[in-house]
């Protein structure tokens, strides 16, 4: 059995009360909370060894420069990279999205595909807009049935020597619906050349992820939702992708030598990343990862599954709630409404009043709410800290909110 109370206790920020109520944090998907070890790191970095990284001669740079350094080789262990240099600290899912989407624009020509599927987040479909609209490429998405299932019989008349991206997430942010990545990836090598991106913003923080197993291109997610400060992220590639693509940013770091004529690029993983970077971001996403390993993946599968069957069958019996993507397998997350009281902005107001903070609205992926046809959905997405009583007090607290707006 997990200790769910020694750990909540390593969150100060989950001991306070809002409107009065003991805060029940349900929107882990939107930011995960971080705990005391992460900020401790963070503060200490500010504290004692802030100077810039990969410049200095003197002492608090080379330290910095080794902190970060440490932090991109656990980072390339907790997702099994084969080479430290193939993780990229970037400061988030968005923006490792956008700088494979603007480094393979050579690589793309009129007339070739790209692939992503129904159920991404506009970070995933948007940057492949910009890049069709400069490269005359084509966007095709793999739909989804009633359930939010991907329908991948698509792939089989889809994918072809056109097919030049296939990018899809592991796991959907606005449903919690799991993927089958695997099945894409396969028939994606089968019948096509394409580059695999895999977006793993709500998978990382929930599984234990394998790059090299997955075998996939590019793996990408946000240290922010796995107990890491905001404005950092990962962008993990594979050494030939990474080598075969131009860089994105063009500024300091990313250059072996610089004149007026000609400039040469660094090697990796400094070709893309450019400019000073977020070194106390960077180096706390390494602590994070300490956190989630000295918990084990297991188990913060084992506790958040449980969490997340339980707060399904809560909310099931609950009359005329409709849970979206009921009968799929889901990880982290899990999305509905109220089908005869207000909308799910109403049912979030209320909640907040008692101290239930969810998320109400489309989740950046108007697609699937289109799809459904509904203008937002509740969501609650669990973490590690999260208890079965704060299920009961959000299962009442959407019943108090249906009495209120039927
Ligand atoms: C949050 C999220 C993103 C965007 O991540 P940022 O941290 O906002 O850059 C992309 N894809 C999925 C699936 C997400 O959940």
């Amino acid at each position: 059995m997990l200790d769910t109370h020694n750990i909540r206790s390593q969150f100060p920020i989950l001991m306070q009360e809002i409107n009065g109520k003991p805060l029940v944090y349900l929107d882990n998907a939107a930011t995960s909370q971080k705990p005391k070890s992460v900020l401790e790191v963070y503060e200490k970095y500010y504290t004692e060894i802030n100077a810039n990284v990969h410049r200095g001669v003197h002492t608090l740079s080379r330290l910095a420069t080794e902190a970060m350094e440490i932090s991109r080789k656990k980072i390339q262990k907790f997702i099994n990279a084969e080479k430290d240099f193939e993780i990229i600290f970037t400061k988030g899912t968005t923006e490792s999205i956008n700088l494979i989407a603007y480094a393979v624009t050579r690589e793309i020509k009129e007339n070739d595909e790209i692939i992503i599927s129904y159920l991404e987040h506009h970070s995933n479909i948007v940057p492949w807009q910009m890049l069709c609209e400069r490269t005359g490429a084509k966007l095709k998405v793999i739909p989804m049935d009633e359930n939010g299932i991907l329908q991948l019989d698509f792939l089989d008349k889809n994918l072809s020597e056109k097919t030049k991206i296939v990018s899809v997430n592991q796991v959907s942010n606005a449903l919690g619906i799991i993927n089958p990545i695997e099945e894409i990836i396969s028939k994606t090598r089968k019948n096509s050349a394409a580059m695999i991106v895999i977006d793993g913003a709500q998978s990382a923080p929930h599984f234990k992820i394998d790059v090299q197993k997955t075998d996939c291109d590019f793996f990408v997610f946000s240290g922010h939702k796995m107990y890491a400060p905001m404005g950092t992220g990962i962008l993990y590639g594979k050494e030939k992708m990474l080598r075969k693509l131009n860089p994105f940013h063009g500024g300091g770091e990313m250059i072996a030598a610089c004149s007026f004529e000609k400039t040469t690029y660094a090697d990796l993983p400094f070709k893309f990343e450019a400019g000073t970077p977020n070194v106390g971001g960077n180096i706390a996403l390494g602590s994070a990862v300490d956190f989630i390993e000295n918990i084990g993946h297991e188990n913060i599968a084992h506790h958040e599954n449980q969490l997340l069957n339980y707060a399904q069958e809560k909310l099931l019996e609950i009359e005329n709630l409709k849970i979206y993507g009921e009968k799929a397998k889901k990880a982290g997350s899990i999305s509905f409404n109220l089908e005869n009281a207000g909308i799910a902005s109403d049912v979030g107001m209320i909640l907040d009043k008692l101290g239930i903070a969810v998320r109400t609205g489309h989740h950046c992926t108007h697609p699937i709410m289109d799809f459904f046809n509904v203008a937002g959905t509740v969501r609650a997405s669990f973490a590690i800290y999260n208890t079965f009583e704060e299920i009961d007090i959000l299962a009442e607290g959407v019943k108090k909110a249906q009495k209120m707006l039927r």
